[in-house]
């Protein structure tokens, strides 16, 4: 008798908790009184990040930890932006493209995403090579617009993860060099 009584109560708490989830779900990229992105209720603000077109937060209240997520990100689009294009694989521009391109790549393939419609879908259509500033700029800007990206959380750590190993091979070359 009690072992049935839990297993009802664990299925009303499964039920409720997949509730939650799913009006979670449904308030992401919906203004409200919760956070644009994350759904999250607490500490919002507007963003106040560097890169409010690119990155979707005109005018919408966001919550400190997607805030600081977008602060990373654009702090890194700036860089990219400001590169010049070379045509070099020591390019700044590619680098800083790849590595972009690399976490959105890695976070979709985590959260088991199709490669259709993705992030890395969109951006993979601009050319760190051959596109001319404008050009690369709105392409960039598009892709997380057209793949209504919002989990910029997951996209910064899988950022610093991707610079972190770009670090790593920069000391290993050091190292190689000076011996
Ligand atoms: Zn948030
Ligand atoms: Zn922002």
């Amino acid at each position: 008798m009690n072992k049935v009584q839990d297993v009802k109560n664990a299925e009303t708490l499964l039920v409720a908790l997949a509730g939650d989830i799913l009006l979670r779900e449904s308030r992401i990229r919906k203004s409200g009184s919760w956070c644009y992105f994350c759904a999250d209720e607490d500490s919002l603000a507007r963003c106040g990040c560097q890169a409010p077109e690119s990155l979707g937060c005109v005018g919408q209240r966001v919550c400190r930890d997607c805030s600081a997520a977008h602060r990373v990100l654009a702090a890194h689009l700036k860089r990219m932006f400001a590169a010049p294009i070379v045509d070099r694989s020591s390019s700044v521009r590619a680098k800083l493209f790849s590595q972009l391109h690399g976490a959105a790549d890695e976070l979709a393939e985590k959260r088991g995403e199709p490669m259709e419609g993705s992030l890395h879908f969109y951006l993979a259509q601009a050319c760190p090579f051959d596109d001319e500033k404008p050009e690369f700029k709105g392409k960039i800007f598009h892709a997380f617009e057209r793949s209504k990206f919002a989990d910029f959380q997951g996209l910064a750590k899988e950022l610093a993860r991707e610079t972190d190993e770009e670090l790593k091979l920069k000391i290993a070359r050091w190292f190689s060099s000076i011996r």
